[in-house]
């Protein structure tokens, strides 16, 4: 058991005991160690949970472009277009059930010199963060399968919107994967201009940041492959090249 579940388990024990001779003590007791574990399920860049990559070390113009919910029929083969066009390297975080539905786009992916990540076999936002270790492993397992499928076996792996749960931590670290966040979030899903996507995204672009973008039903059916359009042209026009950074640069 994650020992931030532990102590919240515990709280309740101590604040039981102390309720009748401290209730306003048994209260805060009892609260904190909850909300420590709120925060850290649902901040996305939290690591009390599980340790999540953020950015890495580059003395370069150097960004890693992640681009998350795919494959798509629609959205992949053209965002493969624009990334050859710009020379620019991409991590496509996929969903297990799609590479099952659509396997040749992700040894297309690979082919094209890109790397695929792991973002669970459904994609579950609602109750991945409350789920039970035996449902985390079928969601952990079954995609690593359908990647099999594709003769690809993830470094990475990333939680759909960033939120982890208590038994994540260990599922992960058994099977070797290694949790990977982002530096800037596009929100491309609920925004409906690429422009102003890129804008708010260009502005925090740094040496070493990691971008979130998406593709298929996780962009907003305005934006699609629009918003990763122009912000290739951006990152070209400022010098910075998209690549794929190596564990070591990670932190
Ligand atoms: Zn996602």
């Amino acid at each position: 058991m994650h020992p931030a579940l532990a102590a919240s388990l515990l709280s309740k024990v101590v604040a039981i005991i102390l309720f009748p001779v401290a209730p306003i003590w048994a209260v805060i007791v009892a609260i904190v160690p909850d909300l420590y574990l709120c925060y850290h399920m649902f901040e996305p860049s939290a690591r009390g949970l599980v340790p999540m990559l953020t950015r890495f070390e580059t003395p370069r113009r150097e960004v890693w472009l992640t681009i998350d919910d795919g494959p798509d029929p629609t959205h992949t083969p053209r965002l493969l277009d624009l990334l050859d066009a710009h020379q620019a390297r991409a991590t496509f975080f996929v969903i297990g059930e799609r590479v099952t539905r659509h396997p040749d786009l992700v040894r297309e992916i690979i082919r094209r010199g890109h790397t695929v990540g792991h973002h669970t076999q459904t994609h579950p936002t609602r109750a991945f963060w409350c789920a039970p270790p035996s449902r985390v492993r079928t969601e952990i397992d079954a995609a690593l399968a359908a990647l099999r499928q594709v003769d690809v076996t993830p470094v990475w792996f990333r939680p759909p919107v960033g939120i982890k749960g208590p038994f994540l931590k260990r599922i992960l670290t058994q099977r070797g994967l290694i949790c990977a966040g982002w530096t800037i979030r596009s929100f491309d899903s609920v925004n409906p201009d690429p422009k102003d996507i890129v804008t708010k995204v260009m502005k925090q672009v740094r040496p070493g940041v990691i971008i979130l973008m998406h593709e298929g039903q996780g962009v907003h059916p305005q934006t699609g492959t629009e918003g990763i359009a122009q912000l290739l042209n951006r990152l070209r026009d400022e010098r910075y090249t998209c690549i794929l950074p190596r564990l070591d640069q990670l932190a």
